[in-house]
Formats: structure tokens, sequence, C-alpha cells
């Protein structure tokens, strides 16, 4: 039987996103609680070689690209290293930061072969970037795309849309394009009801743009997500926006997350989460894909968010975003 990963729709599975850690330096109001955050106990986080074992057998069904996320990947120790050993498994290896700790590892993923890096940032403004993350750090992240950047590491950035951030979408943009780096607007997914007060949508984040720009869409893919993009010409910026509540891209999901425990989440707004720890523990291959292909059974034609809907019992640290 061929090795391939399909879903009850027919969509193939090409892609995994991979959560390393839940663990992160920073707290984005968007994606962690304040305060009683709980981390996974050390214990129960599978070890780099369980994650290895697991990607090398996933390879073998199909999956092509490999996004390593969080939390904030950068944080656990050994990840440069679990890289190299992922690259001998893995030709598309991308990488979504927070940017932190690029100014020390740029260099070193660029030798190592990562194919892509989506580096977040949702402001330029310094006060309001350390009320979104909780920390005073605008300056190092922006000193981490640079060196990323010179680097020659192929580089995006990730900006969630908020009301409260409306005025610094046009700055995002010019200084996208002063650096010759896409910028990708993502639609706020409502992980609490604090949250769902700072929705901004695609059409709103577009007419503020077009008060200032014209643009047009492009069929260039920037990356191997959803995202659609849009050329300004006048500056020569590239613009994206993904919006899984306005404008649903799940007809074509080709997408499975695995946390560092060891959970199977087939969509990301679906709690319904399968273990492949166990067999990972035991290096048992047709027990791991049984466990993915009996999951992918259940994975939804669609998603059922919406603003109204919290999507989640999990936090987005939690999930993998
Ligand atoms: N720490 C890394 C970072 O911030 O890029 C990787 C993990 S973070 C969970 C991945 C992405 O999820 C980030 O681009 C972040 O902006 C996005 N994200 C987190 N919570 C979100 C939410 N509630 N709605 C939309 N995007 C969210
Ligand atoms: Fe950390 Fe990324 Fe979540 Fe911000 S979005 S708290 S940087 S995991």
């Amino acid at each position: 039987m061929k090795k391939e990963l399909i879903d009850k729709f027919g969509r193939r599975v090409t892609y995994l996103r991979l959560s390393i850690t839940d663990r992160c330096n920073f707290r984005c109001f968007y994606c962690k609680p304040i305060k009683d955050f709980k981390y996974i106990p050390h214990e129960q986080i599978l070890r780099y070689e369980d994650l290895l074992f697991m990607a090398r057998v996933l390879r073998e069904y199909g999956i092509e690209k490999i996004r390593l996320t969080g939390g904030e990947p950068f944080i656990r120790k050994g990840f440069l290293s679990f890289l190299e050993k992922l690259r001998e498994i893995f030709e598309n290896i991308y990488i979504t930061t927070n940017g932190y700790f690029l100014k020390e590892s740029a260099k070193e993923l660029k030798r190592i072969g990562v194919k892509g890096l989506n580096i977040s940032l949702d402001t330029l403004d310094r006060n309001l970037f350390e009320r979104i993350t909780k920390v005073d750090a605008l300056d190092k992240v922006l000193e981490g795309i640079e060196e990323s950047v010179n680097a020659g590491l192929n580089v995006k950035l990730n900006s969630v849309l908020m009301k409260s951030n409306i005025e610094g979408i046009i700055p995002l943009i010019e200084y996208g394009a002063k650096k010759n780096i896409p910028v990708r607007f993502i639609e706020l997914m409502p992980i609490s009801s604090e949250v769902r007060k700072e929705f901004l949508s695609e059409d709103s984040a577009k007419a503020h743009i077009r008060k200032r720009y014209g643009f047009i869409p492009v069929k260039e893919k920037f990356g191997v997500g959803p995202s659609k993009y849009y050329k300004i010409e006048e500056i020569n910026a590239i613009v994206g926006f993904i919006s899984a509540l306005t404008h649903n891209f799940c007809e074509t999901c080709d997408k499975i997350r695995i946390t560092s425990d060891g959970k199977l989440r087939v969509c990301l707004a679906l709690d319904d989460e399968v273990s492949v720890k166990e067999a990972i523990l035991k290096r048992d291959e047709n027990a791991l894909i049984f466990v993915v292909k009996k999951a992918l059974e259940k994975k939804p034609l669609s998603h059922n968010m919406s603003l109204e809907s919290i999507i989640s019992g999990k936090n987005m640290y939690q999930i993998g975003g």
C-alpha cells in the first residue's frame, strides 16, 4: 500500500507543525494568560531522539514540510543540534519564532539550511510591543530580523491584526518593504473573551491600507501556508493575509499539529487530541501510523471558529500556533 496520509475528504496531509516546547519568554495577551499559565512538566516532554524517530516515519508517509514552533522554539536547549539532525530527514524545515534569539543563531540557521523563518512582529512601537508581549524587547527582535536578513535567510513577518494597532499597519508594511520582506497579517483567533474585543478583520485592515496605498493581488506564493498575497507597487511591498475567521481556507488544509508531549491535533480548532507518545516511545512505526490515520478520520472539512465561540480549551502557546 502506498505510504501516504489522506483524510476522509481526500486532502493529502503533507505539512507537520511540531511544537517542541510550550515554554516562552513572552506573554502575548492573545496567546498566553497573564498569570496561572501552566507548562507541561519536563518529564512529559518527548526527547529530541523521540521527535526524530517520529519525523523519520512521517516523512516516509508523505510529510514534506515541517515547521518548528512553540511556545518559543529557541527556548529549548539543544534546538540547533536538533535542527541539524532534522535536516538529514527534511529538506523543507521552517521555523516560527518571536525573534528574540535570532541575533545569536541566524548564521547557524543558514548554515544548517533552514528553508524559511516566520518572525512575529506585531508593532514597531516600543511601548505597544511591551504591552502586547510584557517584555521590552522590540530592539532585540529588530536586531534578530536584521541579522536573519543579512544571513540570507528567507524571512517573513507575521503580524496579528488588532484594533489597538490599526495605526501600526502602514509602518509595518513600510518596514517590510524597506527590508524587502513580506508582511503577513493574521486575523486574531478568539481564545478568550478578552482577546475577542481586539479582533480586526482582514477587510477592515485592507480598507485602512487603501486610504494610503493601492494594492493588487499577486499569484506568487511567498510561503507554504494559506496566505493570500498582494503587492503595493508604489513602495514595492508584499502583504499577505491569513484570515481564519473571515476568509476560511480549510478546503485546502494539508496540516497536522503535534505538541511536545506527543498530542496530535488534526485541526487547530478541534480539541479532540490523540496521543502518539506511546507509539513513539516504543519505536513502533505501525502503531504510530495507525493512530495518525485514525485521527485523520476526524479531521473536519472546516473549522467551526467564530467570534462568538472560543476556539479551544487550550491557549495558542499550548497548541503550537
Ligand atoms: N513564539 C513563536 C512566535 O510567536 O512566533 C511561535 C509560537 S506562536 C504561538 C505562533 C504564531 O501564533 C505567532 O505568529 C502568533 O502571533 C500567533 N498567534 C498566537 N496566538 C494567536 C491568536 N490568538 N490568534 C492568531 N494568531 C495567534
Ligand atoms: Fe510566546 Fe509566540 Fe505566544 Fe507570543 S505568540 S506568547 S512569543 S508563543
